[in-house]
């Protein structure tokens, strides 16, 4: 029987918020000497690879990395890994503080590989169980299953939790057969291929008006003359994110103290006045070019791609092997129905999936709520701690599921969880 593997510390899920985790764990004389492990999924470090479409650019600052706003001298920074690369004089030429999305995702990766030794990926874990000893839990079982099928189990004292969006799929098209539909986070692993499998017209809708669907509309629109490709939203128009500067604050850390010196009420009043940074809402420039992108169309006499607005889609079934979508104008109450060969809903996330990993220890952990420094809330029994990043958008804020505090995050919970009495070389310090 192969012996328990004990660890201080297990993140599970790596993607950016467990790194920038682990580079300020590492980063810190006391957190360095922790004995740490994450547990990832993917067979190695990705960043939103269904999405990784040619062109895309990252939605924030190239400073708003894994570590400038915590240390720029770490050598995690974006600016280090354009000089180990032998990028930087040419990233300053650029002139953009946007770099791609697939560079952003290379320099996460050179980040990651330093982490390499204390990684599992390709294992995905299913549970969390308390372990009680005198009415105590000061040890944390922590089950994962691997690619191969194995079970691996782990103790850990304490817990971080970085396990990003699950793909929200609209009740209307739970059940319709996979085969027809594909989630915008697969659009490169399963949308792509079929697009490319044929050369025979395809009728294909993009289902969502915000930044995925307007993108995948456009590569759509660009890339297949065969493709009838129509975006179905639910707005009178597609909207351009507003990321002016005065409104941008809402994304700097000191917003998180503001918000959680309010009550639930004005808290859920002051992130809805701010849905339309983030929600349904498209980059002016990708908005600019898909309006002219259906000019040229139009002026050419070829109408292969279209916006379909104001449509609520009411129904959906499977006929004669396409989908159709029945919608209603919510203008006009007008009713439509559309048939299509592919779907793919760029219909966004759930930031839920913690609640079915800890489920075993749900009881006690009340609704999962999270103090300032993301530390869920425990009952006295409860030595082991347990963080969650990510999912928290309700009390900390809007960037909470986005990049924009990463590095400052980590530290908050490093220091929380370094307070701990039974981390001696912390409180030796
Ligand atoms: C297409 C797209 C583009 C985006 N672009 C931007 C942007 O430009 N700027 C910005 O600020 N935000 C952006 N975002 C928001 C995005 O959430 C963050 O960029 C970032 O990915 C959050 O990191 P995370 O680690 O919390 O979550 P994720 O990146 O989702 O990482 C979570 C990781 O946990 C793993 N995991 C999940 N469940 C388990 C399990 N049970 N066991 C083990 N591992 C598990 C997953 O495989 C994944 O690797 C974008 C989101 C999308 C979908």
């Amino acid at each position: 029987m192969m012996a328990m593997i004990e660890k201080d510390l297990i993140g599970v899920g790596f993607g950016p918020s467990n790194l920038a985790f682990a580079i300020a764990l590492a980063e810190n004389q006391a957190g360095g000497r922790l004995n740490s492990c994450f547990i990832e999924r993917s067979p190695s470090f990705s960043w939103h690879s269904g999405m990784l479409i040619e062109r895309s650019k990252v939605q924030i600052s190239f400073l708003k990395d894994l570590a400038t706003l915590r240390d720029p001298t770490s050598r995690f920074t974006f600016v280090n890994y354009l000089h180990a690369t032998g990028r930087l004089q040419s990233f300053i030429n650029l002139k953009q503080a946007n770099p791609s999305r697939a560079e952003f995702t290379n320099y996460f990766r050179w980040a990651a590989a330093a982490f390499e030794d204390r990684c599992c990926y390709g294992e995905t874990v299913e549970s969390v169980e308390p372990v009680s000893r005198n009415g105590r839990v000061a040890r944390l079982l922590v089950t994962s299953v691997g690619s191969d099928g194995e079970r691996r189990r782990r103790m850990a004292s304490d817990l971080v939790v970085g396990v990003g969006g699950r793909p929200y799929v609209p009740p209307a098209f739970e059940a319709v057969g996979r085969s027809r539909i594909a989630h915008a986070s697969q659009y490169m692993t399963r949308a792509r291929p079929m697009m490319d499998a044929t050369t025979k017209p395809m009728r294909v809708a993009v289902v969502g008006g915000g930044q995925s669907g307007a993108e995948i509309f456009r590569d759509i629109a660009e890339r297949w003359p065969h493709v009838d490709v129509s975006l179905v939203l639910r707005d009178h128009a597609l909207r351009p994110a507003d990321d002016s500067p005065f409104v941008n604050e809402a994304f700097d850390p000191s917003f998180v103290d503001l918000l959680q010196g309010l009550s639930g009420e004005r808290r859920k009043a002051l992130l809805n006045s701010l849905r339309n940074t983030n929600y349904s809402v498209v980059d002016l420039d990708l908005i600019e070019q898909i309006y002219g992108l259906l000019y040229e169309r139009r002026f050419a006499g070829a109408s292969a791609c279209r916006l379909l607005t104001r449509r609520n889609v009411e129904a959906v079934r499977e006929v004669d092997g396409a989908v159709e979508i029945e919608t209603r104008d919510v203008a006009t109450d007008e009713r439509g129905g559309e048939r299509f060969d592919l779907v793919i809903l760029a219909t966004g996330y759930r930031y839920d999936a913690h609640e079915r990993i800890l489920a075993n220890l749900a009881s006690d952990l009340g609704g999962f709520e999270v103090d300032r420094f993301y530390r869920v809330k425990t009952p006295p029994s409860y030595a082991s701690r347990i963080y969650l990043q990510g999912c928290n958008e309700d009390s900390h804020g809007l960037s909470d599921t986005l990049l924009s505090i990463l590095p400052l995050r980590a530290s908050e919970i490093v220091d929380d969880l370094l307070s701990r009495e039974h981390y001696p070389m912390a409180t030796a310090m």
